[in-house]
């Protein structure tokens, strides 16, 4: 792509070039300046958490909530993970930061059941980066002991892709995760190598469809077999599955009628930060 542009760039002259160039090191610029910002967020202090609620499609109940990272840029605003994380993986960060997300989750958890709120299971996202990493366990361990919290309210979700990266380690770190008493789900399922059949050797209890499944499910009848196909499969494994992404009553029926489990979206809410979730959980039961 940029080659392309490249070439064409010097194919149609020295003015072109130059203009090109001058984008390349703007891009450039931007890069190094969200990199530099990011190297004091967390000292900073600059990082923030928001909830989104996975609800249980029978009883249009929370099951629990997905944590999602949030960059409060001091002169930028609430910056979102996809302009953030993957400078993080880059440069390795995201295990300090990764860490810090699992630490605050369970402060924030042990602080709403102070609060006589109903416990309420928290899904953390682990980056490829953080499970190569060889203090994971260690790291996840020490948060339980700190924070106290019941292993059952914490889960993980990890991408199809960060699974089939790695071999043996992967399923031993898993199987380790799996011992403390810790669920682990596959995010964005569908988009990598989606083999189902290798998911059965790991120890995994959801399946996460991708949003991009769910996008167009009323009027894609090719999702709607792709869904159907991914909520039966994960069915006879004894997997559940998530739909994420769901916006629309029409989508929420199909998956009910589908035997999808849970379901997560703007239809419901979308992230929020703390104090709502607590005002939402509040609620619950009523
Ligand atoms: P994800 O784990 O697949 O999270 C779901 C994303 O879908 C979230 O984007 C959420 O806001 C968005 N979403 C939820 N419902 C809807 C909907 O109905 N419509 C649309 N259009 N979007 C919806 P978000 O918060 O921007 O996060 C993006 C990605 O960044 C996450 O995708 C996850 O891969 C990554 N991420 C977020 N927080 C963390 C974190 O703490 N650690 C790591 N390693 N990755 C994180
Ligand atoms: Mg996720
Ligand atoms: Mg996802
Ligand atoms: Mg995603």
């Amino acid at each position: 792509h940029a080659d392309a542009a490249m070439y064409h760039a010097k194919a149609s002259g020295r003015n072109n070039y130059q203009f090109f160039t001058q984008k390349m090191n703007q891009a450039a610029a931007i890069h190094f300046d969200l990199e530099s910002s990011l190297r004091t967020a967390l000292a900073q202090d600059q990082f923030e958490l928001y909830y989104q609620p996975v609800i249980d499609i029978a009883t249009r109940t929370v099951h629990g909530m997905e944590v999602l990272l949030r960059w409060r840029r001091p002169g930028h605003g609430l910056v979102m993970p996809d302009r953030f994380i993957p400078i993080l993986e880059e440069n390795g960060m995201i295990v300090p930061v990764g860490a810090w997300v699992m630490r605050q989750a369970c402060e924030q958890s042990m602080e709403w059941l102070r609060q006589g709120l109903q416990p309420v299971p928290l899904a953390v996202n682990l980056s490829p980066r953080q499970f190569m990493h060889a203090g994971l366990v260690a790291a996840i361990r020490a948060v339980l002991e700190d924070s106290g919290i019941a292993p059952g309210l914490l889960e993980f979700e990890i991408t199809e892709t960060a699974l089939m990266q790695q071999g043996e380690q992967t399923l031993e770190i898993l199987r380790q995760i799996n011992a403390m008493g810790l669920r682990l789900s596959i995010d964005d399922f569908g988009t990598g190598y989606s083999s189902l059949a290798y998911l059965k050797r790991f120890p995994v209890k959801k399946v996460k469809i991708d949003r991009a499944f769910i996008k167009d499910l009323e009027t894609s009848a090719e999702d709607r077999a792709i869904v159907s196909a991914i909520i039966a499969l994960a069915g006879s494994l004894q997997l559940s599955t998530v739909a994420e992404g769901v916006e629309t009553e029409q989508q929420f029926a199909l998956l009910q009628s589908k035997g999808c489990r849970y379901a997560q979206g703007y239809l419901f809410s979308a992230p929020m930060p703390a104090s709502n979730a607590r005002m939402l959980l509040a609620r619950r039961g009523d």
